[in-house]
């Protein structure tokens, strides 16, 4: 069945697959953090749908939830009108918000995907002040349509011709992300972030610097398609203030980091940072499609129909995230994901003595990453090794032989990204230790 299933996907579908291609397997049922193919075979699932799966898959009470909701009669869908499940929804999301947005943000919900969240935010950022240019940091990731791409950097992550289209006549400053193992300025994260928010506190003081002053900045506060690099606390209170003082808006891209991956509810929290506009999707749909910002409800003046869309919320989606941000606080899974976060970045560095393609082990929370080198080669003044994308490439096929599927990021894909639930057990936890080294051995022999 397997092979007959991806045989017919090679023929029917386009050659773009990507995930498809890495990770050639059929999942047919799936629970938890565990995936069962049509080959009859289990996997780990360190992936869970690119971290839309807070609670794993089929978690009894988003199933439950879900059925309860379909067995009522509710409209599966209402445009944006007000339904008993989005109202349940906002009311659970609007509590979970960080600082001074809990309980008083105004929210707009978008078309389905992060990338349409992240229009919306650019867009209201612009009709709010008036202003056009938009700065991005680089190794980001904010989508693949062409205006979200446009802030992505660099060219890989817009992907096909995104890049070089009508997207780039928006102006975007792309500013160095403080990337401490591969820093531009050769210095460490936190240094390193300190001059990245100068050169925005530069830029926006200093009138010859160009275009104006923007509307917006817009940072992940760890970047995951960049490879899990982690922007220091001091760093993200720096560019809050300097946006502050400057009357320039602050966006937080938290699609990834949201609702608990990161060890805190929004990973912007760990430093007591709140943006004027907080992008989310993923997890808040609780596995099903849905996005949306919430902000500064100074900021809305948007008049009707001035951003609209035919799938802005859908009923099984609100009642799927609502469970899902309600199980999340009630059950802690934040603290869980920090702890076992920790657990398993301790086992990489252990892993890391005995595997020299090892060069650092990053993350926080349940955002995991290893960054893979190339141990032969030269090392640059802050003592990192060359990026090793091949033998990165042959790990994550090794991974999937030993039953576990996990994904590839950073500059040369060559950052090893781990993304499991937040409810992965223990014993789960030793067992992607224990596959990932196996899976090393596979490979170094
Ligand atoms: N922003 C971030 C930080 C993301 O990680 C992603 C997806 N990986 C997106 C935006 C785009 O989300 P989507 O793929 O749903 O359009």
């Amino acid at each position: 069945l397997r092979a007959q299933l991806l045989d017919r996907q090679e023929r029917r579908e386009s050659a773009a697959r990507t995930y498809a291609r890495t990770l050639p397997v059929a999942p047919v049922t799936a629970l938890g953090a565990e995936v069962t193919g049509a080959d009859g075979r289990t996997y780990l699932d360190c992936l869970s749908g690119a971290g839309t799966l807070a609670l794993g898959h089929n978690h009894p009470a988003v199933t439950g939830a879900l059925r309860t909701a379909l067995d009522s009669g509710a409209p599966l869908h209402t445009l944006d009108m007000i339904t008993p499940q989005k109202d349940a929804f906002t009311t659970e999301l609007l509590v979970r918000l960080p600082g001074d947005l809990r309980d008083r943000a105004k929210l707009h919900f978008c078309s389905p995907a992060g990338t349409d969240a992240v229009e919306a935010a650019v867009k209201l950022a612009r009709d709010a002040t008036g202003r056009t240019g938009i700065v991005s940091f680089t190794g980001a990731y904010h989508g693949m349509t062409l205006g979200a791409a446009a802030l992505s950097g660099p060219s890989r992550m817009r992907g096909g011709s995104a890049g070089t289209g009508p997207a780039d006549a928006q102006p975007v400053t792309r500013l160095p992300y403080p990337y401490g193992y591969r820093c531009p300025f050769g210095l460490g994260a936190e240094e390193g972030g300190r001059l990245s928010a100068r050169l925005l506190e530069n830029y926006l003081t200093d009138p010859s610097s160009g275009v104006g002053t923007p509307a917006a900045v817009i940072l992940e506060v760890v970047q995951g398609e960049g490879g899990v690099v982690e922007g220091p606390d001091s760093w993200l209170r720096e560019i809050r203030r300097v946006t502050a003082e400057n009357n320039v808006l602050l966006i937080i891209d938290e699609v990834q980091t949201g609702i608990g991956r990161t060890g805190d509810y929004w990973a912007c929290e760990r430093a007591g940072v709140t943006p004027d506009i907080l992008v989310t999707s993923k997890a808040v749909g609780g596995g099903l499609p849905l996005a949306l910002i919430a902000y500064d409800p100074a900021l809305d003046t948007w008049r009707p129909g001035d951003h609209t869309g035919t799938f802005r919320g859908n009923t099984l989606a609100m009642v799927a995230g609502e469970i899902t941000l309600r199980t999340v606080a009630e059950e802690q899974l934040a603290e869980r994901a920090a702890k076992l976060g920790g657990t398993i970045r301790a086992g990489l560095r252990e892993l890391a003595r005995e595997h020299r393609h090892i060069g650092e082990v990053r993350g926080r929370g349940l955002m995991i990453g290893a960054e893979l080198v190339d141990p032969e080669g030269e090392a640059d003044e802050l003592g990192s090794l060359p990026a090793a994308p091949e033998f990165a490439s042959r790990l994550r096929a090794a991974c999937l032989a030993r039953g576990l599927m996990l994904e590839l990021g950073g500059r040369r894909d060559s950052v090893l990204r781990l993304l499991p639930p937040l409810v992965l057990s223990d014993e789960q936890a030793d067992s992607v230790l224990n596959r990932l080294s196996d899976a090393l051995a596979d490979v170094e022999r």
